[in-house]
């Protein structure tokens, strides 16, 4: 399913033209129009889907290995030395297009620096009573 308002449906489905590094009946993966480094890449699957609860098992099951043949195909022809698998759901975790994509993003030996996180702490007994707050609710 497509939804007409959504900028990355057009773009997947090629209504709106891109910088294409790959196509197939599920994806297109294009670059990013911002890119944190040269080369950072979108999946976009071309049925829209919210974020990855809303994503389809099969279209699932596919993104991940192509997010691996994209990184290793970045690493031969931009010289990387790694990638990152970015995934953002929901605005609060800086997802500012409502349709799903991972990001694939470049990484050279010498930068550019990213953003990471500052290792908080929790104690053992914290980090049960957190484990089963989520694992209560695994449907
Ligand atoms: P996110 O913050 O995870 O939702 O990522 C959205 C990404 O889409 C950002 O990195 C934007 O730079 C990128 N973006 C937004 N519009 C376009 C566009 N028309 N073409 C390519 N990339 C885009
Ligand atoms: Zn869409």
């Amino acid at each position: 399913m497509k939804d007409n308002n959504c900028i990355f449906c057009k773009i997947a489905n090629g209504e709106i033209p891109s910088a294409t590094v790959y196509e197939d009946e599920d994806f297109r993966v294009i670059l990013d129009l911002g890119p944190a480094s040269k080369g950072h890449a979108l999946i976009l699957p071309k049925d829209h889907y919210q974020d990855v609860c809303a994503l389809d098992e099969k279209v699932a099951a596919k993104a991940l290995p192509l997010a691996a043949k994209i990184g290793a195909a970045m690493k031969k022809g931009l010289g990387c030395s790694g990638f990152n698998v970015v995934q953002n759901n929901g605005k609060s975790a800086g997802q500012t297009v409502f349709h799903f994509h991972m990001h694939i993003i470049p990484r050279y030996d010498g930068g550019p620096e990213m953003v990471t996180w500052k290792p908080g702490e929790a104690s053992g007994e914290e980090l049960e009573e957190t484990a089963g707050k989520i694992r209560n609710e695994i449907e």
